[in-house]
């Protein structure tokens, strides 16, 4: 039976031949992590290919241990450098480079599995070709739902292809709801409960947060992930992001989510449901735990993760998040409210001042104002095709690299 996120039903595990996997950024946070889960469980699966972008060493060992049949890089230059490296040791993977190899990697009939977690707006296109061959798409790309929402769950439906969240929060959520539900309405749940730590800044002033340097933004107190998504925690954009990545998910409206900061990031969210009870999920903050339970569904594996030890948790904490001190939180969920290509702006501006802010272009508050001038208020319709979002992107990202280039 379908349910909001495509026909995951359909998905029980085949024992008889291992799935067949292309991991988009696999020289990433999430691809290293999907990785070491794949590698406890190689009888299960099998590589297809690994995406990088500049990080060809890294992504050498990877294809050395793993033997994809293909491996993809950013540009000519890298791909002819690995392609080099990789014949030296024998290997037999085939080297390509560009968004369009991205593409087609993620089409090829031979795969089933496709772990989208290349950073940012660059990972819209390939996902989407994923979803759109109906295959099991884990999703850490919160970017591109942010981005396409409407557009991407309509590809889900109609595509019939089997939509699994990886981002700890919604996963969390993923694991709290029915197996079957038509809405949330339906379901009988009150309220989504989005947990986030409140990053690293979380009890500092304004005054304190105005000399942020970009490495004091990327030391996470709980996670270790990629620069980006580290600053987006510093800001609290990840949130906001997070916000409107859960209402596309799982078919919630604005004020059925609660953001709840909870700085041990032990509870990964909950959901109310009408009659009072809140389920929640717990673990240690560990990616390899959503990772796990994507690759896995609807079964469960081992994953390596250091198990919660509730004799050593001191207490845990939950406090309402602080609007004023962090604007991108706000500026989110305005973008999801106004629909249309707001959140498409909000993230596009969004990148283009975090890489500014850590070129030390701009200051860490300034990111915030990035978005708020770049940001459309107007409410707009839903874009109808993907080249609208695209365009709606890319006029954001000159509109803010203007704006960054008059206070730089
Ligand atoms: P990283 O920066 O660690 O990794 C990003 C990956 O994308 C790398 O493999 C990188 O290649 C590749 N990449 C970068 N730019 C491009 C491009 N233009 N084209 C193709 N590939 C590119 O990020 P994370 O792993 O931390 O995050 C990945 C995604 O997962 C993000 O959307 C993030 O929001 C999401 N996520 C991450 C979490 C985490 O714990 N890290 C948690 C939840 C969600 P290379 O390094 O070779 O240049
Ligand atoms: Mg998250």
């Amino acid at each position: 039976m379908a349910t909001m996120y495509g026909d995951t039903r359909g998905n029980r595990y085949d024992n008889s031949q291992p799935e067949s996997v292309v991991v988009l950024g696999a020289t990433g946070s999430i691809g290293v992590n999907t990785l070491d889960i794949i590698a406890r469980h190689h009888e299960r699966y099998r590589i297809f290919a690994l995406t990088g972008y500049s990080q060809i060493e890294r992504l050498k060992q990877q294809c050395l241990v793993f033997k994809p049949v293909y491996a993809v890089v950013g540009q000519e230059q890298e791909a002819k450098l690995l392609r080099a490296a990789l014949q030296d040791q024998g290997s037999k993977t085939q080297v390509l480079f560009g968004p369009q190899a991205l593409i087609d990697v993620c089409e090829a009939p031979a795969v089933s599995t496709v772990v989208a977690a290349i950073v940012g707006a660059a990972g819209l296109l390939p996902t989407m070709a994923a979803v759109k061959q109906g295959k099991k798409v884990l999703l850490a790309n919160k970017e591109s739902l942010v981005m396409a929402g409407s557009l991407f769950m309509q590809a889900v439906q109609k595509h019939k292809a089997k939509l699994l969240p990886v981002d700890s929060e919604h996963n969390a959520i993923f694991q709290c709801l029915p197996e079957h539900f038509e809405s949330l309405d339906d379901a009988g749940i009150s309220r989504i409960l989005l947990t986030g730590s409140g990053g690293p800044f979380r009890l500092h002033d304004h005054a304190a947060l105005q000399s942020i340097t970009p490495a004091q933004a990327c030391a996470h107190p709980n996670w270790d992930m990629g620069k980006k998504i580290s600053v987006d925690s510093a800001t609290m954009m990840n949130k906001g992001l997070e916000f409107i990545e859960a209402c596309w998910l799982f078919g919630a409206r604005s004020e059925q989510i609660e953001i709840v900061v909870h700085p041990q990031s032990i509870v990964h969210s909950m959901v109310e449901y009408n009659d009072g009870s809140v389920l929640c999920q717990m673990g240690m903050p560990d990616m390899r735990t959503p990772i796990a339970n994507c690759l896995s569904w609807p079964r469960r594996i081992e994953s390596g993760v250091e198990r919660l030890d509730f004799t050593r948790l001191a207490h845990l904490e939950f406090h309402a998040p602080d609007f004023e001190r962090f604007p991108c939180l706000q500026l989110a969920i305005e973008a999801i409210n106004c629909g249309g290509t707001a959140p498409a702006i909000v993230n596009a501006a969004n990148e283009v001042a975090v890489a500014a802010f850590l070129d030390n272009k701009i200051r860490f508050l300034d990111i915030a104002r990035v978005v708020a001038e770049v940001v459309s208020v107007q409410s707009s319709s839903e874009p109808t095709c993907i080249d609208e979002v695209i365009a709606a992107d890319s006029e954001a990202r000159e509109r803010s690299s203007h704006f960054i280039a008059s206070i730089h």
